[in-house]
């Protein structure tokens, strides 16, 4: 007995665009049943490999017949099949991800992206009134016939059925006037010939036709293979197209957008493979997450072996997707084998040196495709820098970039130590949320004087980046929160020296106020219009300490703060009246002092009412001398 279910809502809608909406490339329905196929054999191989239910079939390959008579177009293949409830579930349902995407895209008549969807299977609606599937996996006892006519329902039964794999039967529509195509074309064997050279020649298994020919006079019928078979990395790169790789990578990795780069590689002699690679113009959205799975697809010899292989393609390089293709692997490795291949870990070696020649090449020839690299990639390569404490430093410190004080236009470190002068010893760094957060702190007063470029850090791993750095060609990173002294001259340190000890009273009363909340209370010699800032000692920085805090397990670690006063700002020398005068008055001046550093370094104060309450009472005393 057929049961009759349901389409899901998401699927009806789909189905209703496809069919009433007029396409100019109908055809591309056979493109996206033969991909259908041929993944479904990629996946039997595959399973065949790995677990003992699954056997290959002597010959995988795809058929297509053509009937004339009863207006019906076959697609058979011998892949994995679907059992019963994988016909309801992918069938009946659309894919969640990226569905309401494609119905967007679908609206626009933007057809060329069916494709991408996990919906190609639908387009069959587009040129046949009716679709029938009979299947059977290896996993199902039985067959399975699906039937739907495109309207909201589809009906399923068991039938007999013994062999594995898949049939797709098309039941064209009747060709219209109005319409610009004729649905009998495709029952034409010139036809489909034609749309398989177009659209699917690459494709690695046979796509087989039985044809008639003439001999001697006589009627012959002959099998015929109709595409070349070469898988597209395979073919020469001069007579390789961007526009075919580009949709080759689109259709394969599931993309609307076209790569930012392409890295069609052949290597041979001790090692012989072939690395199709891609990096995608932007990041998928979990790439930044525990989610996201990084991974090249793995053949052998054109045979698909496995999709997301980690071990060829370290973490830094992450974003860059693709596949290798490589004789030198064994075909009947499981995956736990594959995983500690030797060629692998070479290839990978390879593949690592690559990349990184091709951004460097891309950074020096293309710097606007490099700079849209490294807005979509450039944290994934800081993290990289920090990661394993370093092991990568070389590998990774000239492909990384900043802006800075002096230009919003992104420099790599080189750029920036050949652009500084030789009187300046160290790389300078300041941190904050913004571009325009960090140009307005405190402690950039010191470098507007004497014009020294800054890095901005914005992220929240540059300053652990830098941590592991340490030194950019010999050269020292040093933060603009952390000690002055190089930022000074000797006479203006031997002025503050004095200065300190004229006011030692003063300081130690403020230090004694704020009792262990900082490690210090300094004379400032950087500080030009602001009253105070706060910076670090040695070690975690104020930024760090706010990174860690938010962290899953947050870590108490905190940064040395030290509260540096201004001693020409009119503020100092009404703190030393006051102090004069009332030397019990300091302590609220002090902390009032502080909680306002801690603002300025975008820190929340502990107790805001207490801040205010301080506030309120300084603001009524100075209306009683007003
Ligand atoms: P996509 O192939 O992009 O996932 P489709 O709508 O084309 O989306 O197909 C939906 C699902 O149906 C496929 O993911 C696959 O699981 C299954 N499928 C389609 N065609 C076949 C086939 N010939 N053999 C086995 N499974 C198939």
């Amino acid at each position: 007995m057929a049961k009759t279910k349901q389409f899901k809502t998401e699927s009806k809608k789909l189905l209703n665009l496809m069919i009433n909406s007029i396409y100019t490339h109908k055809e591309i329905f056979l493109r996206e049943l033969i991909s259908n196929a041929s993944d479904a054999i990629d996946r039997r191989h595959y399973l065949s490999l790995t677990d003992e239910k699954v056997e290959t079939a002597s010959n995988y390959e795809i058929r297509i017949d053509t009937d004339k008579d009863t207006r019906v177009i076959t697609i058979t293949d011998n892949g994995i099949g679907l059992t019963e409830s994988e016909l309801v579930k992918n069938l009946g349902t659309i894919a969640e991800s990226g569905s309401q995407a494609f119905l967007e895209k679908l609206e626009k008549k933007d057809v060329d992206i069916i494709g991408q969807f996990g919906v190609g299977f639908y387009s069959a609606f587009m040129v046949a009134s009716k679709v029938e599937i009979i299947t059977r996996s290896p996993y199902s006892t039985e067959g399975y016939r699906w039937v739907s006519k495109g309207e909201s329902t589809y009906q399923i039964e068991a039938l007999d059925k013994a062999t594995i794999g898949t049939t797709i039967k098309l039941y064209l529509r009747e060709d219209s006037k109005d319409e610009d195509e004729t649905y009998s074309d495709y029952l034409d064997p010139q036809t489909i010939k034609t749309l398989v050279k177009k659209y699917s020649d690459y494709v690695r298994y046979p796509i087989k036709m039985t044809v008639t020919k003439k001999e001697d006079d006589e009627e012959k019928t002959v099998d015929e293979t109709l595409n070349s078979m070469t898988p597209i990395w395979k073919k020469p790169k001069s007579e390789l197209k961007d526009e075919a790789l580009n949709t080759f990578y689109k259709r394969q990795y599931n993309d609307f957008e076209d790569p930012l780069k392409v890295i069609h590689t052949n290597v041979e002699g001790m090692l012989t493979y072939t690395a199709l690679l891609f990096i995608p113009s932007s990041p998928p959205q979990d790439f930044y997450t525990d989610q996201f799975e990084k991974g090249l697809q793995l053949y052998s010899k054109s045979v698909f072996i496995m999709d997301k292989n980690k071990e060829l393609i370290p973490d830094y390089f992450r974003f860059v997707r693709g596949l290798v293709d490589s004789a030198d692997l064994s075909l009947n490795i499981s995956r736990e084998m594959l995983q500690h291949d030797r060629q692998l870990k070479k290839i990978a070696a390879h593949l690592e040196k690559k990349i990184k020649s091709e951004l460097e090449k891309m950074l020096s020839r293309d710097r606007d495709t490099y700079i849209k690299f490294y807005k979509a990639y450039g944290k994934n390569l800081k993290y990289g820098i920090y990661d394993n404490f370093g092991m990568k430093k070389e590998l990774l410190q000239d492909l990384i970039m900043f802006t800075t004080n002096k230009t919003d236009e992104y420099i790599t470190l080189k750029e920036y130590i050949e652009r500084k002068s030789d009187e300046q010893k160290a790389i300078y760094y300041a941190t904050g949320t913004s571009r325009s957060q960090i140009l307005n702190q405190p402690q950039m007063d010191a470098v507007k004087e004497k014009d020294y470029e800054v890095l901005l850090f914005t992220d929240d791993i540059d300053e652990f980046m830098v941590q592991v750095l340490q030194t950019y060609e010999d050269t020292p990173f040093k933060s603009l929160k952390q000690s002055e002294s190089d930022l000074l001259d000797e006479t203006k340190k031997e002025a503050l020296k004095t200065q300190e000890k004229d006011h030692k009273k003063l300081l130690k009363a403020i230090k004694k106020a704020l009792g262990d909340k900082v490690k210090d209370v300094k004379l400032s010699g950087r500080l030009k219009e602001s009253p105070v800032c706060l910076v670090s000692g040695e070690g975690v920085s104020l930024e760090m300490e706010k990174i860690l805090k938010q962290m899953p397990n947050a870590s108490d670690i905190k940064a040395d703060k030290i509260l540096e006063i201004n001693p020409n700002h009119e503020l100092f020398t009404a703190l030393s009246t006051i102090h004069e005068a009332n030397p019990k008055k300091i302590d609220d001046y002090a902390t009032l002092l502080y909680r306002q550093a801690l603002l300025i370094e975008g820190y929340e104060i502990d107790d805001p009412i207490a801040f205010s309450n301080q506030m309120v009472k300084l603001m009524v005393e100075a209306s009683k001398h007003s």
